[in-house]
């Protein structure tokens, strides 16, 4: 096998023709353009042949290294390392691609070892559609002991056509043996000014609605990927408008409020729903049951995971309204983030104090726990509300 390209941070800046060149405008990675060296790295491992087989991400978050690991995955698994263009980095693109798997720890504590024993049955099945398969690992400092164990031997030989991406904030926090068997490719922290001019750049809004979205998706592709998805931005909107009307809100309203916002958030998952059902209906006739079933499960697992991360950007855009407000109390020629709904900021600011506003923030926060603790959403999301209504209303 040939050796993977070595992740070389002096490299990037120096001589050596720029990668950008090279990136396909249309694909993932040429939105990787706030992680210049990675960008560069990553492209070059692409396009010399020489992928390796696990890498480990490092990064704080918002560093884009999901960004990345999902960039990544298109361009290994298009023909032409990654146009942009073609079914198999449209499938990527929009998370539907059969032999792209997305792995977060199901339990408040970490990887359950279940999880990773389906991961295993996994990589032992041939790719479905593209020439590999690419395991995409979130968090993976919370692999721990017997987790991490069955997992281990599978890093350090990987079947040929698999890619695992490991995605952790820092080398200590991950487990020795993990880090031993991948390759460290360091992300730098991306400060907020440089995310909102990466989105003007990438999709030509203004400032402000640029802040907006890092505000609510935190890395700059996510955002760019939040400015052009409909669905997404309405999932925001319910969620500040059930927020803003909580103050006239009875019980009935409170309970009809987060169904709405469950609704908005499920809406973007009916191409991953259709893509899955698709695959499904594809495979019926040569696959075991046992195998279906395994298929099955696998797509439930990718539904409620995709269901999680909807839920915890429509609270991180809870968040940045109860932010704005709690210092609109304390200044007011203060700017909000929000600057898209200013009157809802404004109400809010009049009826609430700045220990309302803060306390406010608490529950939300409360709530991002409680669905990282696999709470059910909609029940998260009702407390919640509830806990609002009480903070926002003194
Ligand atoms: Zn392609």
């Amino acid at each position: 096998m040939k050796q993977p390209v070595p992740f070389s941070p002096d490299e990037a800046d120096g001589s050596r023709v720029p990668a950008a060149s090279q990136v396909a405008p249309a694909s993932l990675l040429a939105q990787l353009d706030s992680q210049p060296r990675v960008q560069a790295f990553l492209t070059r491992a692409v396009s010399s042949g020489r992928v390796g087989q696990a890498y480990l991400f490092l990064g704080a978050s918002g560093a884009g290294k999901l960004d990345a690991a999902w960039a990544f995955a298109q361009a290994v698994l298009c023909e032409d390392g990654g146009c942009g263009v073609c079914d198999t980095c449209r499938r990527v693109a929009h998370r539907t691609h059969p032999d792209v798997h997305y792995f977060a720890p199901e339990s408040a504590t970490g990887y359950l070892i279940g999880q990773i024993r389906d991961l295993l049955d996994d990589v032992a099945l041939a790719p479905v559609r593209a020439r590999g398969k690419v395991y995409i690992i979130d968090r993976c400092d919370l692999l721990h002991a017997n987790a991490a164990n069955a997992l281990l031997k599978t890093l350090e030989e990987p079947p040929e056509h698999v890619v695992f991406i490991l995605l952790g904030t820092s080398a200590d926090v991950v487990l020795p043996t993990i880090v031993s068997r991948c390759q460290q490719v360091p992300f730098r922290m991306v400060p907020a000014a440089e995310a909102v001019r990466a989105v003007v750049r990438q999709t030509g809004v203004d400032e402000v609605a640029a802040a907006t979205a890092v505000a609510v998706a935190g890395s700059p592709a996510r955002a760019t990927a939040f400015l052009k998805s409909a669905e997404r931005r309405e999932a925001r909107r319910v969620m500040l408008r059930a927020i803003d009307g909580l103050a006239y809100a009875d019980e009935a309203d409170v309970l009809s409020s987060a169904r709405e916002i469950l609704g908005a958030v499920k809406a973007p998952l009916a191409d991953l729903k259709a893509a899955q059902q698709a695959e499904l209906d594809d495979s019926a006739d040569y696959l075991s049951r046992g195998a279906v079933k395994q298929l099955e499960d696998r797509n439930k697992r990718e539904l409620s995971a995709r269901e999680r991360s909807g839920i915890m950007e429509v609270l991180a855009a809870a968040r940045s309204l109860l932010r704005d407000v709690a210092l609109a109390c304390q200044d007011p020629a203060y700017v909000p983030v929000n600057a898209d709904m200013p009157e809802v900021v404004a109400r809010l600011t009049d009826r609430v104090s700045v220990t309302g506003a803060v306390a406010a923030l608490g529950c939300v926060e409360e709530c991002e726990r409680r669905v990282r603790r696999n709470v059910t959403p909609q029940l998260a999301l009702e407390v919640m509300l509830f806990d609002l209504r009480k903070a926002l209303c003194r």
